[in-house]
């Protein structure tokens, strides 16, 4: 009877250790970029990381588990699943000083529910054969473009949040306008992903895309692919007023968190210094922190200036983007 007691409850001190050197992590990053970071965190604090890996689902799947879910962090690609993820209530704040005073303002949510880790440019890619141009997102419905401009689907998230930015700029109307220029300049209906023009404008296609900054750099490193980026010239629109359209990848702590400390630990080394030299180098990206330098290679493309508006306002305009889109017939 007595061995029995003891051993109970060394069951149960051991689970009440193990629980507090975890932390849940589900991801929409892939492995490669997110596992090396995890590895220093855990070798710096002895906390260990699970992740689940996903391509979609993520709000589901907290729905569906609800107060019962082992999820601590949520990292995501792109504003509108961060923004998802806080329109249905599955966030919860997270108050650090830290990360408030590592991260510029733009880039993070005001009630502290979600913030950027690295940022990315959505870039218009050129013909070399073009020459030098001096591109901004308003010129793709120029008639000076017809037939020469390739894209994927305009409601792809990368898209939307660019034509969500648009509104914010111009309102809806205009924006309207824009995208049935747009919509007629283009070579071929909208298919395939941001790699994929450029490989059209290096097949002669067409001669402008529009694609994210970090492809850039993925294809320069792939021997099937280099020709292909080999082919173009990576503009930063909007140069001369305010600034390329940016978006970022982000992270949420889960509502129900149940290693809430733990995760909170996460983020902030997330934020710091060596981690965000490792994450952004590791994708190419542009690090969300003020002072960390770009790496060698991304700093090659050239500096540029960013569009300043809150990405929180940027995305109120998502559900008007799509309508557009649809007005418009831009996939069609
Ligand atoms: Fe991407």
């Amino acid at each position: 009877m007595y061995k029995k007691i003891v051993g109970a409850l060394i069951f149960v001190s051991c689970f009440a250790a193990n629980a507090k050197q975890e932390v849940n992590v589900y991801s929409y990053r892939q492995a490669f970029l997110v596992e090396p970071l995890f590895e220093k965190f855990t070798n710096e604090t002895g906390v260990k990381v699970n992740v689940v890996f996903a391509k979609k689902g993520m709000a589901e799947r907290l729905k569906r588990e609800g107060k019962h879910s082992p999820a601590d962090v949520l990292l995501t690609t792109d504003i509108s699943r961060l923004i998802e993820l806080k329109d249905q209530g599955l966030l919860q704040t997270v108050d650090s000083e830290r990360i408030e005073q590592a991260i510029p303002a733009q880039y993070q949510a005001d009630d502290n529910t979600w913030f950027a880790l690295t940022t990315r440019v959505r870039n218009i890619y050129s013909a070399k054969r073009l020459g030098e141009i001096d591109v901004n997102y308003e010129d793709l419905a120029d008639p000076k473009w017809k037939g020469k401009i390739c894209t994927r689907s305009g409601k792809h998230p990368y898209n939307v949040a660019l034509v969500a930015s648009m509104i914010a700029e111009h309102g809806e109307a205009k924006t309207l306008t824009w995208l049935e220029g747009f919509k007629r300049n283009l070579a071929r209906k909208p298919q395939g992903n941001d790699r994929g023009q450029v490989q059209a404008i290096h097949q002669q296609l067409c001669d402008i895309s529009l694609g994210n900054s970090y492809y850039f750099g993925k294809m320069l490193q792939n021997e099937k692919q280099k020709m292909w980026a080999g082919a173009v010239n990576i503009n930063f629109p909007n140069q001369k007023n305010r600034g390329a359209h940016v978006n970022i990848s982000g992270i949420g702590m889960a509502k129900f968190a149940p290693n809430a400390n733990n995760a909170k630990a996460l983020m902030e080394f997330l934020v710091s210094e060596p981690a965000q030299e490792m994450y952004a180098e590791t994708n190419m990206e542009y690090p969300v922190r003020k002072g960390v330098k770009v790496s060698k290679f991304v700093a090659e493309w050239g500096a540029f200036s960013a569009d300043s508006l809150p990405l929180e306002t940027i995305a109120k305009y998502r559900k008007a983007a799509l309508v557009l889109l649809d007005k418009a017939k831009f996939d069609l």
